[in-house]
């Protein structure tokens, strides 16, 4: 069995997990297989979102587990088309009866586009009603992520945001730090994107540890009090990618893994127009 999942507690005083499974890109057709098999290896901590088209997969799962609820951690997201204060209330409704459970732990702003400032303030109230243990946002940049803050009640308690070797984040990272706001890999692997897998720079750290690359980084993400979230389809992989809580990176390990940042996202910008306008048109219901 590997070693226990460590927590930190977000800003309202709830515990995480900082290690999960994430499912984007997980066919809903194999999501119900591939998230009993993580549940199974030892994740309690899972994220997806209304956009993945695969929560009835992962609530399907949680039900057919028997995991207790209360050691679930389980994480979805409002869609730019749910924007907005009485859509938002609506979305997670939705989302809440496709993953079969009454509340969740964390319900983030999936994109900071559209009304998202009626969102926040409609789950500010699911907060309130306890539908959603902790609220927060994704794909926010640090000034979006202050506005936010500044001209509502709750801050978020997470920014889930791109960040990996190659676009390390240190100073959101610092500002979010400073605001409470718990910082959130995604693509922790930047989905092997420029070779990740084969970097010769994780590879030597890795080697000094007898340990694989996909480790080394989520052990870096880790140490950097960054919350990870890989998403594997395979077995093998997903015990791989929890087993990084028994080894430690040193400082000169760190250092020079903060060398490989080329502070570019690997995806796209959410600042560019032509995204903006492309995600702000995507329906995923009608
Ligand atoms: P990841 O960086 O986690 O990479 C996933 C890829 O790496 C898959 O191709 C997987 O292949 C492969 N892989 C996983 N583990 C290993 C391993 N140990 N060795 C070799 N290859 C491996 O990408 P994701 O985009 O999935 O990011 C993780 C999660 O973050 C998502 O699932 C989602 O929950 C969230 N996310 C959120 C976004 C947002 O806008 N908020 C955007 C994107 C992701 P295989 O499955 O075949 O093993």
């Amino acid at each position: 069995m590997p070693a226990p999942i460590p927590t930190v507690t977000l800003n309202n005083g709830v515990p995480m997990p900082v290690l999960g499974f994430g499912v984007y890109q997980v066919p809903p057709e194999d999501t119900e297989r591939v998230v009993a098999e993580a549940l199974d290896a030892g994740y309690r901590h899972l994220d997806t979102a209304a956009s993945y088209g695969n929560e009835e997969g992962v609530g399907r799962a949680i039900a057919a587990s028997g995991v207790p609820r209360e050691e679930l951690f389980v994480t979805t997201k409002l869609w730019v088309q749910d924007a907005g204060e009485r859509a938002t209330e609506a979305a997670a409704e939705a989302s809440l009866r496709a993953l079969g459970l009454d509340h969740l732990d964390l319900y983030l702003i999936h994109q900071p586009y559209g009304d998202y400032y009626g969102a926040w303030r409609a789950m500010e109230a699911l907060q309130r009603r306890g539908l959603a243990r902790a609220i927060g946002v994704s794909n926010f940049h640090p000034d979006r992520l202050v506005d936010l803050i500044v001209h509502n009640e709750v801050v978020p308690a997470v920014n889930q945001i791109e960040t990996h070797p190659f676009f390390q984040r240190a100073e959101d990272h610092a500002l979010m730090a400073e605001r409470g706001v718990q910082h959130e890999s995604w693509g922790p692997f930047a989905e092997g994107r420029n070779n990740l897998f084969g970097d010769p720079t994780l590879g030597a750290v890795a080697d000094g540890h007898g340990r694989t690359i996909a480790q080394v980084v989520l052990r870096w993400l880790v140490q950097r009090d960054v919350v990870v979230i890989p998403k594997s389809v395979r077995r093998d992989r997903m015990a791989e990618n929890l087993d990084v809580f028994d080894f430690e990176l040193t400082p000169e390990e760190m250092d020079l893994i903060a060398t490989m940042d080329a502070d570019e996202s690997l995806f796209f910008s959410h600042r560019d127009p032509a995204m903006v306008e492309f995600l702000g048109n995507r329906r995923i219901h009608d």
